[in-house]
């Protein structure tokens, strides 16, 4: 076959297969409600170059191509959708290239994981502030990258991966290979600034899901990891949708993460507080009924720790019902989610543990810190409305938790949670789409989208037409053959 003798040509014998046994292990993701397509062709290359020289021999046959890094994304966005597809698995892409200690950035190729490029890190004292999404110990930085994504760590103080992107390298459509931020201007070794040399195009391909380019070479701001720590949790048995926001609000009064270092506050609504006791999976919790929360603030002064500690502890005491702590024994999680790197076990953990009977839709939005607990009530309301639907598709729908992002916005990780029964599948699928439409209704926003979300964007009609036609406008210029990631928001 020509197409595939010509591929093995660039990368070689042993990075191109056609290998049932092995693309059919590409036909899978995290979200089985999705069809398995098991693509063609499956190419692992090594650099840049060989990423172009695929992109021009793909334009050739015009066949499909699908960029893949850790596999990770929840909503059929590394999942081919025909069979024609080459996939582009871009985890031999895993170098470090450089850590410069003068621009306090790193410079990695994409397909590196976040946990292995953190590892680096923090053994010389630095971190990349937000480490990624929660599947970090898998997911790439491209795959971050093309999501926005957050909640494998440091979202309180440093928000989502793409706003620590200061420099990126990309293959287009069409085979070509730019650089973006400072790199723009050919007399800058070093990238170091994003915003640089007029319109911010680097923007276009962030959170792209994968669709204006493949993304090769990436330089993210990092910063040096403050060397204490403290963190604390507390139960709120009523009222803990407004409680647990009026600790936040009362926080933020005081500055936050400048003034007060926090690096991450989470909220565990009743519901999902009830499954992880019932399921002992945190045996200290006890049979607690209400909402969690739990805060880590980091400082590099001691002194300022303690006092910051005291300021916090009084703010959420004046909320709460009581502490689960102070110590790890006593049901405080902090030193288990940050020290422990505990933010990237979790979330595989509880997939994991629900095993091949069971699954989950996530609907994971982002929302107003100011409007959270008007939303948790909406989404209860809507699980009451659909109460029958979901009974009959043997289904559950819920939000595991509520993390704030930065100093406007939270984070809602939301779902429908279904048995793999296949003769229910089609009834767990409408409810997803569902579930989404009325998220999007309500001012929710999407940052992984994926197939199923790019679609319900498209089809709620949440973009203008003039967006929507600008938006393929870009996308006719970077892919004018539509090699990449065809399907996503209807292109
Ligand atoms: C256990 C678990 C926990 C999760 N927790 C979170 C979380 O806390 N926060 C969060 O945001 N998400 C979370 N996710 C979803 C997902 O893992 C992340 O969004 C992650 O960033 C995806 O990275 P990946 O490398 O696995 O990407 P993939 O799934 O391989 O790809 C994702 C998308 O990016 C594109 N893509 C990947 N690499 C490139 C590249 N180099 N160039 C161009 N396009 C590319 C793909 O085509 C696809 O559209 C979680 C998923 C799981 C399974």
């Amino acid at each position: 076959m020509a197409l595939y003798d010509e591929l093995v040509n660039i990368v070689g014998n042993k990075y191109c297969t056609d290998k049932d046994y092995i693309c059919v292990s590409y036909s899978r993701g995290i979200d089985p409600c999705l069809p398995e397509i098991t693509p063609q062709i499956v190419l692992r290359p090594e650099s840049t170059v060989q990423v172009a020289e695929i992109i021009k021999i793909a334009n050739k046959y015009k066949t499909p191509i699908l960029p893949r890094g850790g596999g990770c994304g929840l909503m059929g966005g590394s999942k081919p959708i025909s069979e024609e597809t080459i996939l582009l698995d871009l985890t031999r892409m895993d170098k470090i290239l450089d850590i410069n200690e003068d621009t306090h950035t790193v410079t990695v190729q994409c397909g590196i994981s976040w946990s292995r490029l953190n590892a680096v890190l923090l053994d010389k004292g630095y971190y990349t502030g937000n480490m990624g999404p929660g599947s970090g110990l898998t997911a790439s930085i491209g795959g971050g990258l093309s999501h926005h994504s957050g909640g494998g760590g440091g979202c309180a103080k440093y928000g989502k991966c793409t706003e620590h992107c200061v420099g990126l390298e990309v293959v287009l459509g069409t085979g070509e290979i730019i650089t973006l931020g400072s790199q723009e201007s050919k007399f800058i070794e070093n990238p170091f600034i994003r915003f640089a040399f007029g319109p911010d195009l680097m923007g276009i391909f962030l959170g792209d899901n994968g669709i204006m380019g493949v993304k090769t070479q990436a330089t993210l701001n990092i910063f040096r990891r403050p060397p204490y720590y403290s963190g604390k949790t507390f139960y709120i048995e009523d009222d803990s949708y407004e409680k647990s926001q009026q600790i936040v609000l009362d926080m933020m009064k005081l500055g936050w993460s400048k003034e007060l270092g926090i690096y991450d506050f989470f909220f565990y609504p009743p519901p999902s507080v009830m499954g992880i006791t019932t399921d002992g999976l945190i045996e200290s919790w006890g049979d607690i009924k209400g909402g969690v929360i739990f805060y880590v603030h980091e400082a590099f002064d001691e002194q300022v720790l303690e006092r910051t500690s005291d300021v916090l502890e009084g703010i959420a005491k004046k909320h709460s019902t009581r502490e689960l702590g102070p110590s790890p024994e006593e049901g405080n999680i902090t030193d288990w989610f940050y020290a422990e790197q505990g933010h990237w076990q979790i979330y595989h953990n509880l997939f994991s543990m629900m095993g091949p009977d069971y699954f989950v839709a996530t609907t994971e939005f982002i929302y107003p810190i100011a409007k959270y607990p008007e939303m948790l009530y909406k989404l209860d309301k809507w699980e009451e409305d659909h109460h029958e639907e979901l009974f009959d598709a043997d289904a559950e729908s819920g939000v595991g938790q509520v993390y704030m992002l930065n100093h406007n916005c939270c984070y809602f990780g939301t779902g429908i949670n279904a048995t793999s029964d296949e003769d229910l599948k089609e009834d767990v699928i409408k409810l997803w789409k569902e579930q989404f439409e009325f998220i999007l209704k309500e001012g929710g926003v999407l940052y992984m989208c994926g197939q199923i979300g790019s679609h319900v964007i498209i089809d709620s009609r949440v973009y203008s037409d003039e967006y929507y036609n600008f938006f393929k406008g870009v996308k006719e210029v970077t892919d004018p053959n539509h090699i990449i990631s065809p399907g996503k928001f209807r292109f």
